[in-house]
């Protein structure tokens, strides 16, 4: 028999998890579907800054994830060329460090807070596609276990199934309307850290060596670390064809990370990945939402993604939980997250396309670690911890004293990377943002001088198939690009009962999954 419920989410990690306990907190009936069986891993490095981390305590999963006794991290130590920067964390709420948990920990954690919140998570349900009634997006067919087929209905539908979702590309919004291409791949693995129980071991490190990236994080449970290298994104196939060969050359060019590193034991084999391309999707339309990696998804370099699914899952609920019994005003505020999204995460979007460049670090930032004081007050950190915002961290003043500072420096001494090219490049990224927050523009599709590289490539689309057992099948997304807002302007001028009707649900995907409709 058919079922019903408040709101219908497909996949139940940072993102769907997040807003299903908020939902159900609110006293909404949500069901959550997910194909996985959990605990389940996931390709990711999972640092969790502390915004991040405090998210985790909002939704709910903290005291279970720190029951598996991660290191609290409260340092960060970033090192570039000679000049090294020591800060604390700036706490956010209560927590006032980082947290680097697998997700084979970490995310069985999310589904059980989502359970405790009074969400009904179903673990190996398969969904296979949406329901659709007068235009709008009224449920979802699934699969369960057996292969058997049902339905649901629900007042919204939420697809929180990561970076390929099957259900962007139901509504017809798989096509990112803007991507970056990302230009750093990732090469990680985990040992067992000599230096836990110091401080040393309790330290998130960055380490730049001319173009070339590295990070050590301490992990769970206590006493494991890892270990990444962000070079060219090239680089991730080097290291599956030569993993011992690869990881000693990096050590070799990254003398400061080896000596971190020095004493590690238990090394786990390496893990990889080149594409990482940045994009934004349309995230919102007549009865469902795009959240988390689904909607949208930054360079991995900065590590937010977690970040950002968690808070637009708690935001996604905290606005429509009142509204979902009225669907114009639903969608009303399914545009308005959207465009608070936005709003939230474009400086870090940018922050990721400039730190994504494989070239030295930018020679104004560079400057400013090298003057950065002696005392470990949170300043620079705050650009991955996002208690302040890019253009909050890197003021034009602020930016401006240290190109200064940079330029008066002797020849010898000057940032290797200290080019007019490179300056004006990154200053125009800066300019560009801070117009594009002002500007409010909604979807648009006005890229950000220097920032959004080109020939982003998304991720492949895996329609899921419609047949006992639900096995997937991969074809390449064909449809038309999403097309840009045409209002092309921000949320201030959404109208007051405007269903959100520009986006057209798109036909069923060539093979596999169906978009049904069903009568009124
Ligand atoms: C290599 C790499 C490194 C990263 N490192 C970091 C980092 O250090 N810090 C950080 O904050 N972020 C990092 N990120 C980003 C972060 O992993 C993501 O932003 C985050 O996982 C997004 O969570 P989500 O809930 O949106 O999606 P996901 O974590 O992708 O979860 C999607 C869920 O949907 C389910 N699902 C998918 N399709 C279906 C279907 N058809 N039916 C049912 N269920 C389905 C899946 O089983 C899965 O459980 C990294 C990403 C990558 C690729």
């Amino acid at each position: 028999m058919d079922e019903r419920c408040d709101v219908v989410i497909v996949g139940s990690r940072l993102a769907g998890a997040t807003a299903a306990a908020h939902l159900a907190r609110a006293g909404r009936r949500v069901v959550v579907l997910d194909r996985s069986h959990f605990p389940s891993n996931q390709l990711s490095t999972h640092l969790l800054f502390p915004s991040g981390v405090h998210e985790l305590q909002r939704m709910g999963a903290l005291d279970g994830i720190l029951a598996s006794d991660p290191v609290k991290s409260p340092w960060l130590s970033l090192q570039i060329g000679d000049s090294e920067l020591n800060e604390r964390w700036r706490p956010s709420g209560p927590i006032d460090y980082c947290m680097c948990v697998p997700r084979t920990i970490q995310d069985i954690e999310l589904v059980r807070a989502a359970r405790a919140a009074g969400a009904e998570v179903r673990e190996r349900h398969r969904f296979l596609g949406v329901l659709w009634r007068g235009g709008r997006a009224c449920g979802v067919r699934y699969a369960g276990p057996d292969g058997t087929e049902r339905s649901i209905y629900a007042n919204l539908v939420v697809g929180a199934d990561g970076r390929r979702s099957s259900v962007a590309a139901e509504v017809g919004s798989f096509r990112p309307y803007r991507s970056s291409r990302n230009g750093r791949g990732l090469v990680f693995r985990y040992g067992q850290d000599p230096l836990v129980g110091t401080r040393a071991g309790e330290t998130i490190y960055q380490f730049w060596e001319g173009d070339s990236l590295g990070f050590l994080f301490p992990s769970a449970p206590r006493g494991k670390a890892l270990m990444l290298f962000m070079g060219a994104a090239e680089e991730a196939s080097l290291a599956k064809s030569d993993p011992e060969g690869y990881w000693a050359d990096k050590m070799a060019r990254h003398p400061r990370m080896a000596a971190r590193a020095e004493g590690m034991t238990d090394l786990t084999p390496l893990a990889s990945t080149g594409a990482t391309s940045a994009y934004f999707r349309a995230s919102s339309g007549p009865g469902w939402v795009l959240l988390g990696d689904a909607g949208h998804f930054k360079d991995p370099v900065i590590g937010q993604g977690q970040r950002d699914a968690m808070w637009s899952g708690r935001v996604l609920a905290e606005t429509t939980a009142p509204l979902l019994d009225d669907a114009a005003e639903l969608d009303r505020a399914l545009r308005q997250w959207e465009q608070r999204r936005d709003r939230e995460c474009l400086p870090s979007y940018h922050f990721g396309n400039i730190e994504t460049r494989v070239e030295p670090v930018a020679p104004v930032f560079a400057e400013l670690v090298r003057r950065s004081p002696s005392h470990p007050t949170p300043d620079l950190g705050d650009l991955f911890g996002r208690a302040r915002s890019m253009p909050q961290v890197l003021s034009l003043p602020r930016m401006t004293a240290g190109l200064v500072s940079a330029i008066a420096r002797t020849r010898a001494e000057r940032p290797e990377s200290l080019s007019l090219k490179h300056t004006v490049r990154d200053l125009k990224v800066h300019l560009g943002v801070r117009g594009e927050l002002l500007s409010r523009r909604f979807r648009s599709h006005v890229l950000v001088s220097g920032s959004e590289h080109p020939h982003a490539e998304p991720p492949t689309y895996r329609a899921a198939a419609a047949r006992p057992g639900g096995r997937t099948r991969t074809t390449r997304d064909e449809r038309p690009a999403t097309p840009p807002d045409p209002a092309g302007n921000g949320g201030a001028d959404v109208p007051k009962t405007a269903p959100a009707t520009q986006h057209k649900p798109s036909p069923a995907p060539r093979r596999g999954a169906a978009s049904e409709e069903v009568p009124a």
